[in-house]
């Protein structure tokens, strides 16, 4: 007889639990499902011909004193973070096209109208939060953050210093503290390159706590990163996950308001809509439909829905 099988040790199951991960945008849209003719059309063309919305603004940034923070939206996961005496930028991306998808949404604002920023924040190399053309065009900047294995794509774009996290992993500078969290997504920025990491950020400074998730599914780790850090403010990614074989990577706005629940943040500002056309939900869809689900969970008063250009002091 044979011996059944061992159990399976905790590391084997972890490469296991990886290999389900997509590795390449093909995973995630079995071919049995969209034709590339299809993707092309629903993706590629509607997008070509559906006019650009929006408005690049001017935007004229509060003063901030104390424990003031303010949030800029410049469009898809891109924001500005201000407090008093540093400046942050997450995942900036100012492109017009993304190879052969047009941005739907204008900027917010123009890079030149940035003020100097101190730290940059990326949290993974995929192209619409990693955009090279867009990095480089930033003035000159004292640190950049970014999860493991994604160095290598940021040393040679002008950095004074680029630091690595792992998950949990934080680095402290000056009056602030940035730590790298869990999400469920994957790093992969060409198709073999399987060593770069991804996450979250948690941003603390004068006694505030700021949460920008990234690119994630639904997963029990916001549970977690509410249990070790409940963060005050949640900016939180609410599209691209039609159909529902993108949800292994992305999350609806049910998902993203159960997160928001499990995080036990105060706020939650939604992104990661309406810029690129990266699925097959309405564009309109993911800001409505939260919306919606919101305020039947009398939480409609702890939604802030911004809009890309406009400074928010919270
Ligand atoms: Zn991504
Ligand atoms: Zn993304």
């Amino acid at each position: 007889m044979k011996n059944p099988r061992p159990p399976a040790t905790s590391l084997e199951s972890k490469l296991r639990e990886k290999r389900r991960l997509p590795r390449s945008f093909k995973d995630l849209t079995p071919s049995n499902h969209f034709a590339p003719a299809e993707f092309f059309r629903e993706l590629v063309w509607k997008a070509l011909i559906t006019p650009r919305t929006g408005t690049t603004k001017s935007p004229v940034f509060p003063d901030l004193k104390d424990d003031d923070l303010a949030l800029t939206w410049i469009g898809h996961a891109s924001f500005l973070i201000q407090f008093m005496g540093l400046n942050v930028l997450v995942d900036p991306n100012f492109a017009n096209w993304l190879f052969l998808l047009k941005r739907l949404r204008r900027p917010g604002l123009k890079i030149g109208e940035l003020p100097p920023i101190d730290l940059v924040l990326l949290t993974h190399a995929h192209f619409d939060h990693f955009h090279k053309p867009s990095l480089r065009r930033l003035p000159v900047t004292e640190v950049c953050v970014l999860p493991w294995g994604c160095g290598s794509l940021a040393r040679p774009l002008g950095f004074e210093r680029v630091i690595e996290l792992r998950w949990w992993e934080s680095f402290q500078h000056k009056d602030w503290r940035v730590t790298l969290v869990p999400s469920q997504h994957w790093g992969a920025r060409t198709l073999r390159d399987t060593q770069r990491g991804y996450g979250g950020f948690i941003l603390e400074c004068r006694g505030r706590r700021i949460y920008h998730a990234g690119d994630s599914a639904y997963f029990e780790g916001f549970k977690e990163i509410g249990e070790r850090i409940s963060p005050e403010l949640a900016l939180l990614p609410i599209g691209a996950y039609h159909p529902e074989s993108f949800r292994k990577v992305h999350m609806g706005p049910d998902q993203a308001l159960k997160a928001f629940v499990d995080l036990k943040a105060q706020q939650l500002v939604p992104m990661h809509y309406g810029t690129f056309r990266l699925a097959f939900e309405d564009l309109d869809e993911p800001p409505r439909w939260l919306g919606e689900l919101a305020t039947k969970a009398g939480l409609a008063d702890r939604l802030q829905v911004l809009e890309e250009g406009v400074p928010k002091k919270f």
